[in-house]
């Protein structure tokens, strides 16, 4: 059996996190290292290591995912202006490979990225 990664741990509860929400598919916890005052990480439960890994059968997920950023960011009234990241792979900044959106709000940001 592969190794769990570090968001599978959380997901099973093995590694603790400030769970913010939580479905079937997915979770959304706060980033423990905040680039933002708003920074939350959406985490599918299938361990999909990045984006470019997902097929057609990921679809549902993946378009979940998306309407659970905007259910997220009105619930916590930021609906406005928020910005919405993913590393995909080393070069881009990936570290945790297992798919995760990052959810960032409370400031202005810049363009383009570093
Ligand atoms: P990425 O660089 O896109 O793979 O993002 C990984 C993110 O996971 C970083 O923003 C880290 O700050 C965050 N992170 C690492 N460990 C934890 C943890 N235990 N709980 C919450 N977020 C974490």
């Amino acid at each position: 059996m592969s190794k769990k990664t570090l968001f599978q741990k959380i997901i099973d509860r093995e590694i603790p996190s400030e769970i913010i929400y939580e479905d079937d598919i997915c979770i959304a916890i706060n980033d423990i290292n905040p680039q933002a005052p708003i920074h939350i990480l959406l985490i599918p439960k299938k361990p999909i290591p990045k984006l470019s890994d997902c097929t057609d059968k990921d679809k549902d997920i993946l378009g979940h995912l998306f309407l659970i950023i905007k259910k997220i960011t009105y619930d916590l009234k930021i609906n406005e202006s928020f910005r919405v990241n993913i590393n995909n792979g080393e070069d881009a900044g990936q570290e945790v490979f297992h798919l995760h959106i990052h959810i960032l709000a409370g400031r202005k940001f810049s363009w383009p990225p570093g």
